[in-house]
């Protein structure tokens, strides 16, 4: 007979206060290769977008990004 014996432990994920989260904007209109500059400023890099949509009216859709590093960190334990 084997017997188990189950642990549960309690986990949290959040961003790595030592970082800045990020957002990155490209262009999808065929044959241009602009993108916004990333940076920390989601409204920055919107207003990136649109000022490239003001200057080329055909240049309406954007692959947009937003990353973080996330660290994930037992529950009750001390942070590393
Ligand atoms: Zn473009």
């Amino acid at each position: 007979m084997t017997r188990s014996v189950l642990r549960y432990v309690n986990h949290r994920i959040f961003r790595d206060p030592a970082t800045k989260p990020n957002a990155a904007a490209h262009c999808l209109h065929k044959e241009c290769d602009w993108a916004a500059t990333p940076g920390p400023d989601v409204a920055e890099v919107d207003r990136q977008c649109m000022t490239h949509t003001g200057l080329n009216a055909d240049h309406t859709l954007f692959l947009r990004g937003f990353w973080d590093i996330a660290r994930v960190q037992r529950v009750g334990s001390p942070g590393r």
